[in-house]
């Protein structure tokens, strides 16, 4: 019996994976594998939470294969030579593999393509972890767009993706099966100090609790998504980003499921931010180099500050803003801070400590469950100013008048920061003011009315040298 390779990827799940339903449809016996790729040149290696979050995703799918008669092989090392390696061992005629977008990674799977084509061995990719492929979505003159509101019309105006794909019953096994490497021997999972309390506490890695993520969020949350998304205090979003940042489950198949309950406001606000997604990964296949460099080229000119102790206040949750130390204090307790605050955290990181984006970007890169190229490269460039359609650099978020409007009753900051957590509402964002401010919680590292003026004249210089 002929063999075929569907190699996993940032794709772990059974349904709505074309790939592997295009392996069970060549009737071969299918070998289901997973590389562990760092070596490879240019692709970024995971960060430690997603590391933590990888494990028990492999290890769930693994668990999953085994009821359909299958295995998920783990090989770790450069994936050209590891495929190329398992395709001569397992004598495999075709290879099939889900696509990314990446600059890294879609070299490598050139390359890879190009080999397996001259051994004679199909290799085909498909489109599963996005709406749109980024080559279907262009303006009229054929361009890649760079503004999101026509992107997303455009995205609309497209027939609408198709179902999501079955999960399949059973898989046929090969005669014989290639040797796999145990997932313990990986150590991905962090050991001492075990910092991964938090995230054990609060998320359940796999397909299965990606699938009961989306329904709760669909039966309880999207209606009031459009105002409740604003609020860190309340669970108003899906949290669905660390599912479909390991492709747990697919955007056609959360497209479908809201869908399906009916086209409102609240259904097209969340599939406007899943839109978002598309652009990031629109944005990140047209420039290579976005978690690297300013979309935006005169901000390659930018006096960005040495970040030394700020980093490390900014990064610990101490930088004496409630806030901003709340959302850095989720991020390192749950691998994950609401949107409304990273947005906050990172202005406060660019703007008044005036530190260059890509060091917020690599922290959030090692210690977000989410952790996503496109997403974070975005998100971050657009908050800086420098990204495409992004908030202008002169926009700088204030963290109080912030922290007032969107935790009015302080819930957030006061989970986050109990030293606070006494103070009255009146304070709890501004603790400098209390009639008894906290003595084992630090001061302001900059004011911000002072902070916000270095930044702005820094910009005015940008703007006199272009
Ligand atoms: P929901 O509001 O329920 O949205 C549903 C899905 O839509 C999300 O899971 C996500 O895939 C997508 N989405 C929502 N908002 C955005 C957005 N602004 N940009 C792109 N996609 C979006 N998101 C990541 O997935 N990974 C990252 O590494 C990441 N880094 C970020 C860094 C900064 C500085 C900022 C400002 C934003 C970043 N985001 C990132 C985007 C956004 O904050 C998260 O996607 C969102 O908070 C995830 O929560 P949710 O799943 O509950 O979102």
């Amino acid at each position: 019996m002929s063999v075929s390779i569907v190699w996993f990827r940032s794709d772990l799940r059974l349904s709505d994976n074309p790939a592997l339903i295009k392996a069970l449809e060549s009737g071969h016996a299918v070998v289901p594998v997973f590389v562990l790729d760092e070596e490879t040149d240019g692709v970024r290696p995971l960060g430690a939470a997603s590391r933590w979050w990888l494990h028990h995703s492999l290890h769930t799918l693994g668990a999953s294969l085994r009821r359909l008669g299958s295995r998920l092989i783990l090989r770790r090392g450069p994936a050209e030579k590891v495929i190329g390696e398992l395709v001569a061992e397992c004598r495999a005629t075709s290879v099939f593999w889900n696509r990314a977008y990446d600059r890294g990674c879609r070299e490598r799977d050139t390359r890879l393509k190009k080999a397996l084509s001259a051994r004679g061995v199909a290799a085909e990719s498909f489109k599963a972890s996005l709406l749109f492929e980024p080559w279907e979505v262009t303006t009229q003159s054929g361009g890649a767009f760079k503004v999101f509101t026509p992107f997303w019309r455009a995205c609309r105006a497209l027939p609408p993706p198709p179902a999501p794909l079955p999960a399949p019953q059973r898989l046929a096994a090969p005669e014989a099966w290639p040797a796999g490497e145990p997932l313990a021997g990986w150590r991905l999972p962090p050991t001492s100090p075990d910092w991964a309390g938090g995230l054990r506490a609060g998320w359940t890695p796999g397909e299965d609790g990606a699938k009961q993520r989306l329904a709760h969020f669909l039966d309880d949350a999207i209606e009031d998504y459009r105002q409740a998304r604003d609020l860190p205090g309340v669970e108003g979003t899906s949290r669905l980003s660390p599912h479909l940042a390991f492709g747990e489950i697919g955007p056609r198949q959360i497209w479908q499921a809201a869908m399906t309950r009916g086209a409102s406001a609240a259904t097209e606000k969340f599939l406007a931010e899943v839109g978002w997604r598309e652009f990031a990964y629109n944005l990140l296949f047209h420039n290579g180099d976005l978690a690297e460099r300013n979309f935006r080229p005169e901000f390659d000119a930018f006096p960005w500050t040495d970040p030394g102790e700020a980093l490390a206040a900014w990064q610990r949750g101490r930088t004496g803003y409630p806030i901003v130390d709340a959302g850095m204090r989720e991020l390192w307790t749950t691998g994950w801070m609401h949107n409304r605050v990273r947005m906050i955290v990172a202005s406060f990181l660019t703007k008044d400590l005036m530190i260059d984006w890509r060091q917020g970007e690599r922290w959030f890169w090692d210690t977000l469950v989410d952790a996503d190229l496109a997403n974070n490269a975005t998100g971050w460039q657009w908050v800086a100013g420098c990204g495409a359609d992004a908030a202008p650099y002169f926009r700088v978020f204030n963290p109080v008048l912030q922290g007032e409007k969107f935790d009015p009753d302080g819930d957030y900051v006061r989970r986050w920061v109990p030293e606070i957590a006494h103070l009255p509402n009146d304070a709890i964002h501004r603790p400098w003011t209390a009639a008894m401010p906290p003595n084992d919680y630090p001061g302001r590292i900059v004011e911000h009315g002072a902070a916000r003026d270095r930044a702005l004249a820094a910009f005015q210089t940008l703007k006199k040298s272009a």
